[in-house]
């Protein structure tokens, strides 16, 4: 009987210490709200099982314009950090959803607010606010995330937020972020290498993501089928897109998944250019989970285009 007894004790301690050790692990994870998919990749490859992340976009929506679900809110409400675009990527969207947040951690200023932009000179800044450059890259453009040595100044930023929010767990995510960093450069250096047949090839795009991708892999960005930034394309800029593209022997039409297909096909039927579907940030396109995975994807496709083309 007394045996039986010291059994039940000790399955009972035993059952404590499991519940124990289970919640703080839990109850300490620190949640991360992103607004895209790409910064959503940085911070679980610094966090890993210590940080709950979540993105507002899935990957396939215009990052100017993330469609707003019921559910954003009370997970920003309990975010210990926002991590953002910047250069007001994000402004057609995320003010209203910070208010809605009611969560005073998030909100411009204090340490749970992480502009990834922080560090990175804006390309094509407008020289007058009046909107004639377009409504959407009113600091310049904000599409820096798809330079991949951009990436790392995000990389930095998220790092030092969240070593700011949880000091506790410094060791580990340093380690982690070194580890991404070995990855990401020994991948940087790769795709720089596959990237030489790239080397002033002129291309269009339907929205002005490319500029840094562009300029990091010496591409010749020719122009966008959107007359400015955040505006649709009249029938005399298709026009004359299309004439001097066969006029320079432009030979990539890249159509960004959340526009309609319709338009940049048209185009390169009628200059005899290669159409690609190239995504701009995770989740884009099937097999592009992670930002790597992206670049990858972006990187080859070009690539293959290129030789296509020849
Ligand atoms: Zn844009």
């Amino acid at each position: 009987m007394k045996f039986k007894l010291l059994r039940i004790v000790l399955t009972l301690l035993l059952m404590t210490a499991f519940c124990l050790s289970a919640i703080p692990a839990y109850a300490n994870k620190i949640t991360i709200v992103t607004t895209l998919t790409d910064l959503a990749d940085l911070a679980r490859a610094i966090g890993g099982d210590l940080v709950e992340v979540h993105s507002l976009a899935t990957g396939v929506e215009d990052t100017h314009g993330v469609p707003m679900k019921p559910s954003f809110v009370p997970v920003m409400n309990r975010a210990d950090l926002l991590i953002l675009v910047g250069l007001d990527c994000e402004h057609a969207f995320l003010p209203a959803l910070m208010e809605a947040s009611k969560n005073p951690r998030i909100q411009k200023g204090n340490p749970g607010y992480v502009d990834c932009s922080k560090g990175v000179v804006p390309r094509d800044v407008p020289k007058s606010t009046d909107h004639s450059e377009g409504d959407v890259h009113p600091y310049g453009n904000p599409h820096y995330m798809l330079d991949p040595v951009l990436a790392k100044t995000a990389l930095s930023n998220i790092f030092n937020a969240m070593a700011t929010v949880a000091p506790q767990y410094i060791a580990e995510f340093t380690s982690n972020r070194d580890a991404y960093l070995a990855t990401l450069n020994a991948k940087i250096a790769q795709w720089e290498t596959k990237a030489k047949v790239l080397k002033g090839v002129k291309f269009v795009s339907y929205h002005e993501h490319w500029p840094y991708f562009a300029e990091r892999f010496g591409m010749n960005y020719f122009g966008t089928i959107e007359l400015k930034p955040g505006i649709d394309p009249t029938a005399r800029h298709i026009e004359e897109l299309t004439a001097a593209m066969k006029a320079q022997h432009v030979t990539i039409v890249v159509r960004e998944p959340q526009f309609p297909e319709k338009t940049p096909k048209r185009i390169a039927e009628q200059t005899g250019a290669t159409l690609v579907t190239l995504p701009i940030m995770p989740g884009g396109v099937p097999n592009t989970e992670t930002y790597i995975k992206m670049m990858d994807y972006i990187v080859n496709t070009m690539v293959a285009a290129v030789q296509a083309g020849k």
